[in-house]
């Protein structure tokens, strides 16, 4: 009987496993780390081999294929053990992929990958498609393949998870932007990460459709990487695109445009996010009445730009999840001017500098919360009279409130990771929700 290795048994390293024991596999999983309790459960009731807390060289090297999950590093010593003898490294995404008829779409990118990824899935749903969501959302891509339910499968998919696809094809491919990220898994050269991202398109066929952001830099000097047949374009500058993103609108070609006002995520970033969607959901059949039907009903992920209060005609926004600096300038670019900004956190290295115009032109205040504070007031004190520290929740957003009139926005968007406050940026943003009703509701 052929042997399957398994490393990681997290969801995607399980999932895999009872496939792979479906398939008549003899399948054994192996985690460094511990296992939770229910997949501990999960793989005792399937008797399915496992260990934690080490990895057994001699049971993983006498497999004749090994499934490797996207958290563990290339250069870790049981992957270099591994490529020592050529034995055959997929992801748990190439592995099912070979067990499914279903429609696939994937979509991948440094940034915009799950709120894509979550309204391509609303937009397939609502149309009354068999549809799974899979990738780093929610249940796993093999489990869901062994279930055998679904006609789609809409993917998310990370450079770690490309790193080990070779044969995967997906029937519509996104590639949202590549900029600089998880460098340490990439010998810290970009080059190596943008190659990553651009396996997505590696078996493009005349079949295939593709998506893409075509102003995004680095795939306008990648162009010769990039699939010549069926490429959907979205451009803010190319009226000839196939989404072109103007002030107002969106126009789609096939000549029917989208009023932005009538989009369920907001800002310039996401309406690339809501036109890939589309392209993606018209690339499988589904008609421009069921889009507009599907778009109000659409909530995105929590953290992200998520309106979270109303109070005085003042809205509390929480993004949570801009952990970095380009995705507050994002954030800042979704709002008219009147913008409280609540920001700080462990500082990355940040350069704050590239917030400067937008603040100039948008924020009337600034709140800094968190342990780096200094640097925050450093950097935006001399351009910026409305600045303070503060050291808690309930002081931002108290103090945020004492700056703020009718009109304005309060907007958590920190830039910086969380763990001085929080366990983590859902827990920040999770608190940031509470701190603001409570808030309002003391005020009522
Ligand atoms: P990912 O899954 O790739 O991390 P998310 O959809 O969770 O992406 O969004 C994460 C953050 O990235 C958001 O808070 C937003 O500020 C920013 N962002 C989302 N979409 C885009 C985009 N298309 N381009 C640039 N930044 C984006």
């Amino acid at each position: 009987m052929a042997k399957i290795a398994i490393l990681g048994g997290g969801e995607s390293g399980v999932g895999a496993a009872l496939l792979a024991q479906s398939k008549g596999f003899e399948v054994f999983l192996s985690d460094s780390g511990i296992l939770k309790d229910e997949y501990q459960l999960t793989l005792t009731n399937n008797n399915i081999p496992f260990e934690s807390g080490q990895h057994t060289l001699s049971k993983i090297l006498d497999a004749n294929e090994i499934i490797i999950s996207p958290g563990i590093p290339e250069k870790a010593d049981i992957v270099k053990e591994i490529k020592k003898l050529n034995i055959s490294l997929v992801s748990e995404i190439e592995f099912a992929s070979r067990y499914t008829s279903a429609k696939i779409i994937a979509i991948t990118g440094s940034n915009g990958k799950t709120t894509t990824t979550l309204l391509t899935y609303h937009l397939l749903k609502e149309a009354g498609l068999k549809v799974g969501l899979a990738g780093n959302i929610g249940q796993s891509f093999a489990k869901q393949v062994l279930d055998n339910q679904m006609d789609y499968f809409v993917i998310e998919i990370s450079s770690f998870q490309l790193d080990r696809c070779f044969k995967f094809k997906p029937d519509v491919s996104i590639l949202l932007n590549i900029t600089p990220d998880h460098l340490d898994r990439y010998e810290y050269k970009f080059e190596n990460y943008i190659q990553s991202k651009l396996r997505i398109f590696q078996n493009a066929s005349d079949e295939s459709q593709n998506i893409i952001w075509e102003d995004d830099e680095v795939l306008i000097s990648h162009k010769n990487q990039l699939p010549s047949k069926n490429l959907q374009t979205i451009s803010f500058k190319n009226k000839n695109a196939t989404a072109f993103i103007q002030d107002q609108q969106i126009e789609y070609s096939g000549n029917w445009s989208l009023n932005k006002k009538d989009s369920p995520i907001k800002g310039p970033h996401n309406a690339i996010n809501l036109s890939a969607a589309i392209l993606a959901a018209q690339a499988v059949g589904i008609s421009r009445e069921q889009i507009l039907k599907a778009l109000p009903t659409f909530i995105n992920a929590e953290h992200r730009l998520e309106p979270c209060g109303i109070w005085n005609g003042v809205e509390f926004i929480n993004d949570s999840k801009a952990t970095n600096v380009d995705a507050v300038f994002y954030a800042l670019n979704s709002f008219e001017k009147g913008i409280i900004l609540i920001i700080g956190g462990v500082d990355k290295g940040n350069d704050y500098s590239v917030l400067d115009n937008l603040v100039k032109k948008r924020v009337k205040g600034i709140v800094c919360l968190g342990t780096d504070n200094e640097k925050l007031i450093a950097h935006f004190g001399p351009k910026i009279s409305t600045i303070i520290s503060t050291t808690s929740l309930k002081e931002a957003v108290e103090t945020s409130a004492k700056w703020a009139i009718e009109g304005d926005t309060i907007l958590l968007s920190p830039a910086c990771a969380s763990f001085d406050l929080f366990k983590n940026y859902e827990d920040r943003g999770k608190q940031f929700k509470e701190t603001v009703k409570n808030f309002i509701h003391a005020q009522n």
